[in-house]
């Protein structure tokens, strides 16, 4: 029998970009869920905030929409949408904000969530308007979605002005990648058992792995897409999120401050890649024409129309971590759109036994491999090597543990965002990255764009439906080992 969650207190949740896709694909959903199992007071209230001009009850049918076809009870999100409200605002416009405010102050006991889920240019002014009309008093908490900035000099700009109005104690930067159920094992696994940390080093680990590949091109989002890149939308935040998880010394405890720090010290231990050594160690692409899943699609720059564009839809690095833990073993990251496959996984691949006692004809003794899977299903499976059962013989098979047990345990797998709203409610920021963490992290990034802008060179083309140019093989394989392919 798994236990009922726990109830978090009273609060209002204004999202900023109430209409858009984030908010209506996966904040409403995901508040929706955690009413149905009971974690939120019937007081609490949410409100969407966009420019259109919908009322309540307009908003409500946008949002009832959206839930049913997401699967939800027909009376159940009916109880749920009375907690759900609508303001019409522009942020960047003085009318409405009294209203907006008096309706805010007026709940003055309320945990305040204010989550920013607009494009990054109207943080500082909503971020200003919050602080003119001191709705950053008291239990406020403001939620700021990726990307934070485009470099570190633009991420300072809006840290510095969100800074001077919300404290870093009230400043949630949300990666979800964080809140996956995969990730949250992978702390268990690392620090619950005895295991597998004393295996979790350079002496025991070969290399490892992070992919998160996408079947999707940029499609509507090519403008938007174009300023980014492969690198600034996947490497900065979410896959070196994920490293650092993978690679951090033990913290002294879970809270906070103590996990973050170690995170960070990764991130500054990361060995800089620039025009020394970016030619070796990274690989761009841009997709072409191709196929995705069984329909021919058109390449990044007819969808573009820019001929001229050189921003990578792929990337893999080869990264390095300069300390005495990792020392010597590669951090392969790649991550694209238009692959084969939508898979986000982590793969440690551990090194081989010293010695074989086994005959060739038993067959290949395969190098242990732990397989965290983020998407498109979570789980997490061990390789090991095994007798192939019977009386045939010794004849070794390399067979998958599956260590996620979601299913025995009769557990549906939450969202990211489940978690991580709520634990913005509770105030709990130790799945948030910290003002340094995201310094730190394009502090390693923006040597890679500068090294990239001064070759002049584009990147390297790939058709749709493969796995990226094949340099990026040629990354992995030049060092004798191959990206992973088992798609259990
Ligand atoms: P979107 O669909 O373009 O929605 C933008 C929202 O902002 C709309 O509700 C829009 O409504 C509102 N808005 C625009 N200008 C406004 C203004 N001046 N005042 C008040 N509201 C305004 O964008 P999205 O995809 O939801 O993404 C939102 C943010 O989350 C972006 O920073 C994005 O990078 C990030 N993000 C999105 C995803 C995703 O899966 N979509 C994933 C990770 C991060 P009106 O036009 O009616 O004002």
């Amino acid at each position: 029998m798994t236990a009922s969650p726990l109830p978090v207190e009273p609060f209002d949740l204004v999202i900023f970009g109430g209409t858009g896709d984030l908010a209506v694909r996966k904040l409403l959903p995901a508040l929706y869920h955690r009413y149905v199992d009971g974690q939120i007071p019937e007081t609490s209230r949410v409100i969407g905030i966009a420019r259109e001009g919908l009322d309540d009850e307009g908003y409500r049918a946008h949002a009832r929409k959206a839930l049913q076809e997401n699967g939800g009870d027909k009376s159940k999100v009916d109880d749920f949408l009375k907690l759900v409200h609508y303001r019409s605002l522009d942020a960047r416009k003085d009318e409405g904000w009294d209203d907006f405010a008096a309706l805010i102050g007026g709940q003055p006991d309320h945990v305040r969530v204010f989550y920013l889920s607009t494009s990054p240019d109207l943080f500082v002014d909503i971020c200003n308007r919050l602080g003119a009309y001191e709705l950053n008093k008291g239990k406020a908490r403001v939620v700021l979605e990726k990307p934070i900035g485009r470099d570190l000099k633009s991420a300072n700009q809006i840290n510095d002005a969100v800074g001077r109005v919300f404290d870093e104690s009230q400043t949630f930067r949300i990666d979800h990648y964080l809140g996956k159920e995969t990730v949250q094992n992978l702390l268990a696994l690392r620090f619950g058992n005895i295991l597998f940390e004393p295996l979790w080093n350079a002496e025991h680990i070969d290399h490892v792995q992070i992919t998160v590949a996408e079947t999707l091109g940029v499609g509507q989002r090519a403008g938007y897409y174009d300023h980014a890149g492969a690198l600034r939308d996947m490497v900065q935040n979410h896959i070196l999120q994920l490293l650092c998880m993978v690679a951090m010394e033990p913290p002294s405890s879970l809270s906070p401050d103590a996990v973050r720090d170690e995170k960070l010290k990764v991130l500054r231990s990361l060995k800089p890649i620039d025009e020394s050594n970016s030619a070796q160690l990274t690989v761009r692409g841009q997709y072409r024409a191709g196929a995705a899943e069984g329909q021919s699609v058109p390449g990044y720059l007819d969808e573009l129309k820019d001929h001229k564009s050189h921003t990578e839809t792929f990337v893999a690095v080869k990264a390095e971590i300069a300390n005495w833990r990792w020392a010597g073993v590669p951090f392969y990251l790649r991550t694209g759109k238009r692959l084969p496959e939508r898979v986000s996984e982590i793969v440690v691949v551990f090194k081989p036994v010293p010695h074989s006692i086994f005959d060739p004809s038993a067959g290949v003794l395969a190098q242990n491999r732990l397989v965290l899977r983020l998407q498109p299903d979570e789980n997490i499976k061990l390789w090991v090597t095994i007798k192939h059962p019977g009386p045939g013989g010794l004849r070794l098979r390399h067979v998958s543990l599956d260590m996620s047990f979601a299913e025995a345990f009769g557990v549906q797998q939450p969202d990211a965002y489940e978690r991580l709203i709520l634990d913005v409610v509770r105030g709990n920021p130790t799945l948030f990255m910290r003002r340094d963490e995201v310094e730190a992290a394009w502090h390693w990034a923006d040597p890679i764009l500068g090294a990239w802008a001064d070759s002049g060179e584009a990147p390297r083309p790939y058709t749709s439906g493969t796995w990226g140019p094949s340099a990026a093989v040629a990354l992995i394989e030049r060092d004798g080992r191959t990206w992973n392919e088992d798609s259990e």
